[in-house]
C-alpha cells in the first residue's frame, strides 16, 4: 500500500469550488455556458461545480485525451479518445480540468475545441500544479495551486485506483 498524506479535506474542496462557482456565475450572468469536462479525472469536480453555478443555461459535455510514447514533452503525442457531441459554435465554453501540470493536454484540447468555432474557450481547473509547466496556457479559474507532488483522490487516480477517495491526498511514488 503506498503512503497517502491528506492534502485537502472534503470541506476545503467544497469551499474552494464555491468561490470559483461564484466567480464563474458572476462572469456569465444571464448568458449561456457550455462546460466541457476532461475525463476521467474531472468528473467529481465538474459535478460539484456545475451544481453551484447560477448561470441561466448550462450545457455539459466531456472530452478525453491520452498521451502516449516516451516523449511526454510534446502535445503531438496526445490523442483524442472521446470527442464532444454537442454543437459549441458561437458558444462560451469552459474546459473543466482536474490538474494542469505541463499544460500540454490542455493546449491540445483548446486547439481542438477552437476548430468548432466557439465564441471563446476558458479554462477552470481544480488544481494548478506549477512545477513542470511547459506550455503557456491561460488558466482562468483555479480552485487551488500546488507546487509539486503526485495527488490522488476526488477523481484523481494512480493506475485507475483511488478516484473514489473523497479527499485529496499526496502520494509518495
Ligand atoms: P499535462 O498535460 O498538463 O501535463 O497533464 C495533465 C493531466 O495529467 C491531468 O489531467 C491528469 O490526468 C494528469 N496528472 C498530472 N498531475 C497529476 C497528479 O498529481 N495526479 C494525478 N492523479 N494525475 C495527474
Amino acid at each position: 500500500m503506498p503512503e497517502l498524506t491528506p492534502v485537502i479535506t472534503q470541506d476545503e474542496i467544497q469551499r474552494r469550488i464555491s468561490t470559483v462557482a461564484q466567480a464563474i456565475s458572476a462572469d456569465h450572468q444571464g448568458r449561456e455556458l457550455v462546460l466541457i469536462g476532461v475525463l476521467k479525472g474531472a468528473f467529481f469536480f465538474l459535478a460539484d461545480l456545475a451544481r453551484q453555478l447560477t448561470v441561466e443555461k448550462i450545457k455539459i459535455d466531456f472530452l478525453q485525451a491520452s498521451s502516449y510514447g516516451a516523449d511526454t514533452s510534446s502535445s503531438e503525442n496526445i490523442v483524442l479518445k472521446k470527442d464532444i457531441d454537442i454543437d459549441i459554435r458561437g458558444q462560451e465554453v469552459i474546459v473543466v480540468e482536474d490538474i494542469v501540470d505541463t499544460g500540454l493536454t490542455l493546449t491540445y484540447l483548446i486547439d481542438h475545441l477552437q476548430e468548432f468555432g466557439p465564441k471563446c474557450v476558458k479554462v477552470c481547473t481544480l488544481i494548478d500544479k506549477k512545477e513542470r509547466r511547459q506550455a503557456k496556457v491561460k488558466v482562468d479559474y483555479v480552485c487551488m495551486t500546488v507546487e509539486k507532488g503526485f495527488l490522488v483522490g476526488y477523481g484523481l487516480d494512480f493506475a485507475e485506483n483511488y478516484r473514489n477517495l473523497p479527499e485529496i491526498y499526496h502520494m509518495q511514488l
